[in-house]
C-alpha cells in the first residue's frame, strides 16, 4: 500500500467526519487537518484524537477573517499549543471591505509565529498571490510556509520558491493546464500533496483525503518521474516537515 499525504484538508467539515478519520487511520493516510476558525479547534482536536498520522492546525480562514475577527485573540493564544497553523491567508475574491481585516489577521498570526520560534503555516492565496508574498516575505526565514493550491503567476512562484516556501498541490488544482505548468517549476524537495476536501471537488464529488494520491500522477508527468517516485518523495518531504514541527513543540503543548 502506498503511503498517502494530504497536507491540507478540512476533516471537521465532512458530512461524517468521524467516518473519514476512521478511514484515514485504517488506510494510514498522513493528514494535516486545517481549521477555519479558532472556535473549531477543540472539536477538531477531539475528532482527530490520538490518530498517529493526523495533526491539527489552528487557523482563521481569510474568507471568515472579517466576520470572525473577534476570534483573533483566541487564534493567537491557541497557536502556543501546536506547531501547525492554518488555514490562514488572503482572498482577493472576497469583498474589498474585508481585505484590511484579512491582512491584519494574517500579519498578527505570522508575528505570533515568529515569537513562538516558528510554525508550519498553510496559506491560502486565491487572487491574492502578490499580496500574500508581500506579507509573508519577512516571516519566511523563521517559519515553514506552505502555499496551498497556489494559483499565482510563474514569476510569483519563483519569488515564493526563492523565499523558501513549500507548496501543496491537489487533484483539483492539477485539473487546469496552468496548475500543471506551475508544478513543473516547484522545488521538488518542498512539494506536498493535498486535497482541500471537502471544499475541493472533482466531477462534483468532494475529494476524500486518500484522493491526494491522485495528484502524484500529474506531478510525475510534470517532473518526468514515476508515480511511485513522486509518492515516495512527497512522504519524505512530509517527514521533514514533521521533524521541523517536532522541534517547535511548546512545552506542555501538543
Ligand atoms: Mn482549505
Amino acid at each position: 500500500m502506498t503511503t498517502i499525504v494530504d497536507a491540507h484538508v478540512h476533516l471537521d467539515l465532512y458530512p461524517d467526519p468521524y467516518q473519514v478519520v476512521r478511514e484515514c487511520r485504517q488506510e494510514g493516510v498522513y493528514a494535516l487537518c486545517m481549521t477555519t476558525t479558532p472556535k473549531a479547534w477543540d472539536g477538531t482536536s477531539i475528532l482527530v484524537g490520538d490518530a498517529p498520522r493526523i495533526r491539527c492546525a489552528i487557523g482563521l480562514h481569510p474568507q471568515l477573517a472579517f466576520e470572525r475577527k473577534e476570534e483573533l485573540p483566541l487564534l493567537l493564544r491557541l497557536m502556543w499549543e501546536t506547531p501547525y497553523v492554518g488555514e490562514l491567508g488572503l482572498d482577493g475574491a472576497m469583498p474589498v471591505e474585508t481585505h484590511a481585516t484579512q491582512r491584519l489577521v494574517l500579519t498578527k498570526a505570522l508575528e505570533r509565529a515568529d515569537e513562538l520560534g516558528g510554525r508550519v503555516v498553510s496559506l491560502h492565496s486565491r487572487r491574492a498571490a502578490g499580496a500574500v508574498l508581500e506579507v509573508i516575505e519577512q516571516h519566511a526565514d523563521r517559519n515553514l510556509l506552505i502555499l496551498h493550491w497556489f494559483s499565482g503567476t510563474a514569476s510569483q512562484l519563483r519569488d515564493a520558491a526563492a523565499m523558501g516556501c513549500w507548496f501543496s498541490v491537489g487533484p483539483a488544482m492539477l485539473h487546469s493546464k496552468k496548475g500543471r505548468a506551475l508544478v513543473g517549476a516547484m522545488p521538488r524537495d518542498r512539494v506536498l500533496t493535498e486535497t482541500d476536501g471537502p471544499f475541493a471537488k472533482v466531477k462534483g464529488r468532494p475529494l476524500h483525503p486518500r484522493d491526494a494520491r491522485r495528484a502524484c500522477s500529474s506531478i510525475a508527468a510534470a517532473w518526468d518521474m514515476s508515480d511511485a517516485e513522486v509518492a515516495q518523495l512527497v512522504v519524505s518531504n512530509f517527514r521533514r516537515l514533521g521533524e521541523y514541527a517536532v522541534d517547535r513543540r511548546t512545552e506542555g503543548g501538543s
